[in-house]
């Protein structure tokens, strides 16, 4: 989609830092990390968010979730890590190409703020 600073990530008209990628998701470190370990986990299909997700897309959603599991121990985060996503305006989602990020590195606290 025109103008989704994600989309252009997988086009690699905006370079990232990659740490997986395959046909369907692209996992990228984050540009402002909030963790030692902040990796951002995308579809490469433009789906605004997870208020627009639909039945087509649960094998979608579920090889992301196992990608996460296998991107976590590869990046050592084997005592633990907090997956996110942020689902509109009030959720603090920012970039309107759903995401996951991947939190680790330290001990993250909660609630979140
Ligand atoms: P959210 O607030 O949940 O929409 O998260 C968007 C995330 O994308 C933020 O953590 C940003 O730091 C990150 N971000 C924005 N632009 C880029 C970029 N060009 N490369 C990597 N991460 C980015
Ligand atoms: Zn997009």
């Amino acid at each position: 989609m025109a103008d989704c600073i994600f989309c252009k990530i997988v086009s690699k008209e905006i370079p990232s830092k990659v740490v997986y990628e395959d046909d369907d998701i692209m996992a990228f470190h984050d540009i402002e990390p909030q963790a030692p370990t902040h990796v951002i986990v995308i579809p490469k299909k433009h789906i605004q968010s997870i208020d627009h997700i639909y039945e087509e897309h649960k094998e979608l959603l579920g090889h992301i979730l196992l990608s996460i599991k296998n991107i976590a121990k590869e990046l050592g985060l084997e005592d633990g890590y907090r997956v996110v996503n942020n689902c509109g305006e009030l959720g603090g989602q920012t970039v309107n190409h759903i995401h996951f990020h991947l939190l680790g590195g330290r001990q993250l606290q909660w609630p979140p703020g």
